[in-house]
């Protein structure tokens, strides 16, 4: 008994010898470096916190984050320190798109490929339209439905520097109600996709338990932000965008499990009642809200609710996505819904609603995000807005205010800049010549060499 236990002394203290040595043959540790510094001259510095430019500023970023912001005279940069220089540019903060599909490809609109595709192809394909979407001028999206649980992976080896693309606000799939606009309508009842099918793939609910149940299990899974489908949709069959789906006492418990779990919840609502559902319901967002009145929009300032409005992809609808094959049942509900969305669009601005930049990427092609941009001017914002509603406002709905947004001390350095005057021509920003996130620069075509 004796000499077991001096043998377990021994060999404990000979274990923590070598736990406290550098193991053989490698290296002693290296102090980590002092974050780098880089400074930034913008000729032209649009910070999002407001309608205004300020002229000749430099921005001082240190390791990720922006240390301070102020005129080029005021600041001093020591010689042979990193310089950007974008002295002949508008600089602004990292564009933010509320509403994407990072998984979903736009060339392509047939259902089969529910059947055909495994999940890594969506996966692959989303990898790309990642790096196009940074490479856009957006360092920040929230992805609102892909397969379960794309997003959520995509963002984690996005943040491990696995592969580059945007910070993502991730969400599960779209939460729907069997046969509406997330379930797959009018095929035999014989056939079905599902991975999880003890889970129902995470997506289709009936009823108020079914619904806590799988808020609960995305939340599990790690999405950031609920997504649930309060109407019809324009790109489902079988149902009409107008029409509600689930009633208020389903959308109140998926509102108050998202909000229990620290989660905000978007709603798909292109429907009159059914934005009024959700907005009552407790809801963050309506996503599309083309079919909104004037009590819809009374309610959505009263609640703080935004809206987010995808008022550019009309166009790509009924253009290029139908020389892809998109059917001829969706066309006809495109041409019912998008007019009135834009019309809907500029009343609800006018009348003081909080609007959020959203695209509804993966319907179009990634990386055209910054297209929309022209159709908020023509439908009523003045550039500065729309650009504010794809920065500061999209950073508050997105819950990421003190991250990202705007250009100030304390904040990521997410930047971009671009050589025309965005707040002239909006379509500048179609054509972002440099990006940062994080300190890190990820596209330059204009500052010159760095
Ligand atoms: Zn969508």
């Amino acid at each position: 008994m004796k000499r077991f236990s001096l043998f377990f002394f021994t060999a404990l203290i000979f274990l923590s010898i070598a736990a406290s040595l550098p193991a053989y043959g490698q290296p002693s540790p290296t102090p980590t470096p002092a974050p780098k510094t880089v400074y930034i001259r913008a000729g032209h510095l649009f910070d999002g916190t407001g309608d205004k430019t300020r002229d000749n500023m430099v921005i001082v970023v240190v390791g990720d984050r922006i240390q301070s912001v102020s005129p080029a005279g005021a600041a001093s940069v020591p010689a042979g320190a990193m310089v950007v220089d974008l002295s002949h540019a508008t600089v602004l903060p990292g564009l933010i798109d509320c509403h994407t599909h990072l998984g979903s490809r736009a060339d392509r609109y047939d259902e089969i490929y529910s059947f055909k595709d495994t999940p890594f192809q969506s996966a692959f394909a989303a990898v790309v339209h990642a790096r196009k979407t940074l490479e856009a001028g957006f360092t920040s999206v929230r992805d609102v439905g892909s397969l379960p649980f794309l997003a959520v992976d995509l963002r984690n080896s996005i943040n491990e520097g696995l592969v580059p693309g945007p910070r993502i606000v991730a969400s599960g799939p779209p939460i729907s109600i069997t046969g509406g606009h997330g379930d797959l309508n009018n095929f035999s009842p014989q056939t079905r996709v599902s991975m999880f099918p003890e889970e129902r793939d995470f997506a289709i609910a009936d009823g108020v338990d079914q619904i806590r149940h799988v808020v609960r299990s995305q939340v599990k899974y790690g999405v950031d932000v609920i997504k649930i489908l309060a109407t019809g949709g324009v790109l489902s069959k079988g149902d009409s965008p107008g029409a509600p789906q689930f009633t208020f006492e389903e959308l109140k418990a998926a509102a108050e499990e998202a909000h229990m779990a620290g989660r905000k919840i978007a709603a798909h609502a292109h429907g009159t009642q059914g934005i009024k559902n959700a907005i009552l319901a407790g809801i963050d967002s309506i996503e599309h809200a083309s079919l909104i009145d004037d009590e819809g929009i009374r309610l959505a300032k009263e609640h703080g609710t935004y809206l987010v409005m995808d008022i550019y992809n009309d166009d790509y609808i009924l253009g290029k996505a139908i020389e892809f094959g998109l059917p001829k049942e969706n066309v006809e509900k495109e041409k019912m819904v998008g007019r009135l969305q834009r019309e809907n669009f500029e009343h609800a601005f006018k009348s003081g609603a909080k609007m959020a930049f959203g695209t509804d990427a993966g319907v179009y092609p990634h990386g055209d995000n910054a297209k929309q941009f022209f159709y908020m001017v023509k439908f009523g914002m003045s550039p500065a807005q729309a650009i504010r509603a794809a920065t500061s406002s999209a950073a508050d709905l997105i819950g990421r205010a003190k991250d990202v947004g705007t250009l100030e001390a304390g904040k990521f350095a997410d930047v971009i800049a671009v050589t025309d005057d965005p707040l002239q021509n909006v379509r500048a920003l179609e054509n972002v010549g440099f990006v940062m996130k994080g300190g890190v620069v990820v596209k330059n075509v204009i500052a010159g060499k760095l």
